[in-house]
């Protein structure tokens, strides 16, 4: 008796399956590449001249009543206390700031991407503006 598999698989349908079975595979490899790379992207700290040229600001409890304490160490900033803003408005103690962007180039709030001193990050980062956009469209067709 003839199974199942002797009727209905010619060689051309092995052939075909071989070749879909590959590219789900080759697929699955990318994606399992993009998932490594962006759980360890490590970030670069941010630029020493970026560290050095960042906004001095007197904390004004009635101006800045948005961000009234520290995203890192969480205390009350006291009214005319020297604090440092980054470019996307956020404030922080320059103390706690500075630890932190010494390490990363990011926002603690916003992970908004200040400047580093790695060049090929820099370009690695004008490289996947693009990229990351087109993505976000994708997931915001599903969300
Ligand atoms: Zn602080
Ligand atoms: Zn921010």
């Amino acid at each position: 008796m003839a199974s199942y598999f002797d009727e209905h698989h010619t060689k051309d349908d092995e052939e075909d399956e071989r070749d879909l079975m590959q590219m789900q595979q080759e697929y699955l490899q990318q994606r399992a590449q993009e998932f490594y790379n962006s759980m360890h992207n490590i970030k670069p700290p941010t630029s020493k001249s970026a560290l050095r040229d960042m906004e001095v600001v007197f904390f004004d409890k009635n101006r800045d009543k948005l961000y009234p304490e520290c995203p890192v160490c969480q205390d009350d900033f006291k009214q005319d206390e020297q604090l440092n803003k980054i470019e996307c408005n956020h404030l922080f103690h320059k103390k706690c700031l500075r630890e932190w962007l010494e390490r990363h180039n990011t926002c603690p709030m916003c992970r908004h991407e200040l400047l580093t001193d790695d060049p090929e990050y820099e370009e690695k980062k004008l490289d996947t503006k693009d990229k990351s956009r087109k993505k976000e469209n994708v997931f915001s067709m599903y969300s």
